[in-house]
């Protein structure tokens, strides 16, 4: 470390109580601080601090901003660009703020639970389940509040109760200035930028949520043959067409996988996710998908359940079969059959026809099909840009190892969302927790972005937010 960064730690370390503790590189809590689902979202930063408290965090903002020092903040570390929550300078790592509290109204009764942003959907959901009780949060385990919540967040159960920031009741955040504010709906301008806008006003350290009566559920996994895609197709568009039960949820996502077990190279399956909010699966909601061939080596896992444990099931770590990883995204009218039908033709042909120029180890496309009232459980947020009609996820993933296949990734990514954009011109949205680094503003926000902007300069008059990575106002 050089001098001028060891005063920065040192000037850190003298401004902060016991509950906060900085770790420098070779410490087991700074590899923790640093690491990332993708490992190519991982940076090597000066040091990391762990704040223990809001004054604390506050603190470490003043000096940053004063010395204007490179800084991240992370919470789970699923951001797939690099540069978001990682960086060369400062890495503060929310670990410490992993508070669970249950409130009560007068009545005794649990409406609203207040939790730290440095958890995982996960370990809240593990907390709830005994208590039969859940919230509007990730759906693979592993996956941070912070960085979910503040970009919108679906959910196994955005089709009942919306998207994460929809059921926000409150948010303690530590402003640029180093101001600790609690903010409501009250605070027309901060209230309407934090449920979408991710890291540009500042760092939030608390949300409390709504929760919901939770029983049992039905769900689980299940690998769908490559050979059965046309009959996969066919279901999933039916679903996304006629499925009027809110219960019901999936996440079929197309993928080729060349992973060791598999003798095949580059063997074609859907991981086919399916929940329902019930123990007992009303008869014909998904009964297309119960028909289709399982891939022999990969049990199928649907069954009754709780919550927690059907989030816990799902091996979201298989998707990492390298090192490198870009997740973007189209938004989408309506899922129409060309869309379903180009994922299955991109997946099963179009990467063919490429003759071997594909270095991806993990391919995956996926439709996220929701009720068409998903938006309508929130008020005017950042995101999404519009609430009036829906529009649906598309994910587009790859994984790889080499870091030159990077820029090849990146483009091949942005040339297949042009693709499916296609089949129904008009729309250019993008999810913002999907998005690669460079998508413009517009893609994400909309009309939103200048009343966002004024919103950032409003709140960061010392430019603390340009000193840190992500989308930017
Ligand atoms: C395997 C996987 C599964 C996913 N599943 C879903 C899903 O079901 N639904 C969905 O909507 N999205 C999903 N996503 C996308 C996910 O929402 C984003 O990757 C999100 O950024 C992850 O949040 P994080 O806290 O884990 O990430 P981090 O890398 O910790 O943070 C992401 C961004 O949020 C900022 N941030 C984090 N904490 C704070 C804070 N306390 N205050 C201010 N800014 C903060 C960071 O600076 C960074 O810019 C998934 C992603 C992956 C890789």
């Amino acid at each position: 470390m050089t001098s001028q960064n060891n005063d920065i730690y040192q000037e850190i370390a003298n401004a902060v109580s016991d509950e906060t503790e900085l770790f420098r590189p070779d410490t087991q809590q700074y590899e923790e601080a640093i690491r990332h689902w993708g490992k190519s979202s991982s940076e090597y930063a000066l040091f990391s601090v762990e704040p223990g408290t809001a004054e604390d965090l506050a603190a470490i903002l003043c000096i940053l901003a004063a010395k204007r020092v490179q800084w991240a903040v992370k919470s789970g570390g699923h951001a797939t660009n690099r540069g978001f929550s990682s960086t060369s300078g400062v890495q503060i790592f929310m670990n410490r703020f992993k508070q669970i509290t249950l409130n009560k109204d007068a009545n005794k009764d649990v409406k609203t639970v207040t939790v730290g942003t440095g958890l995982t959907w996960d370990e809240i959901y593990d907390e709830l389940t005994p208590q039969n009780l859940n919230v509007v949060g990730g759906r693979v385990p592993g996956v941070g509040v912070g960085g979910l919540l503040l970009g919108g967040g679906y959910s196994w159960l955005t089709s009942q109760y919306g998207l994460a920031i929809d059921n926000v009741k409150q948010f303690e955040v530590v402003l640029p200035n180093g101001q600790i504010k609690t903010v409501t709906e009250a605070d027309n301008d901060l209230w309407f930028g934090l449920r979408g806008g991710l890291n540009n006003f500042g760092i939030v350290t608390v949300v409390t949520l709504a929760t919901y009566p939770q029983g049992q559920i039905w769900g689980g996994i299940k690998y769908v043959d490559g050979q059965d895609f046309d009959a996969l197709t066919a279901a999933v568009t039916n679903f996304a067409q006629n499925n009027q039960d809110r219960r019901a949820s999936i996440l079929p996502v197309y993928s080729i996988l060349r992973a060791p077990w598999e003798t095949r190279q580059g063997a074609m399956l859907a991981n086919l996710m399916l929940f329902y909010d019930g123990a007992e699966l009303p008869a014909g909601v998904f009964q297309e998908f119960m028909d289709l061939k399982e891939v022999p080596v990969l049990p199928t896992d649907l069954k009754t359940r709780t919550f927690a444990n059907f989030v816990s099931s799902i091996p979201a770590n298989n998707w990492l079969q390298g090192d490198r990883v870009a997740f973007h995204s189209l938004l989408v009218p309506e899922i129409r059959r060309e869309h379903v039908q180009e994922i299955q033709n991109i997946i099963t042909v179009r990467i063919a026809a490429l003759g071997g120029r594909w270095p991806f180890q993990f391919t995956a496309l996926e439709v996220q099909p929701f009720d068409a009232s998903l938006y309508t459980y929130g008020a005017d947020s950042a995101f999404p840009p519009k609430r009036d009609s829906p529009l649906y996820p598309i994910g587009i993933y790859w994984s790889w190892k080499d870091s030159a296949e990077d820029q090849y990734a990146w483009d091949t990514v942005r040339r297949v969302a042009d693709r499916l954009r296609n089949i129904l011109p008009g729309d250019e949205s993008v999810y913002v927790n999907y998005a690669l680094a460079d998508t413009p503003l517009e893609a994400m926000y909309g009309d939103n972005v200048e009343r966002l902007h004024d919103i950032r300069v409003q709140y960061d008059s010392s430019n603390l937010m340009s000193l840190t990575g992500g989308f930017r106002f």
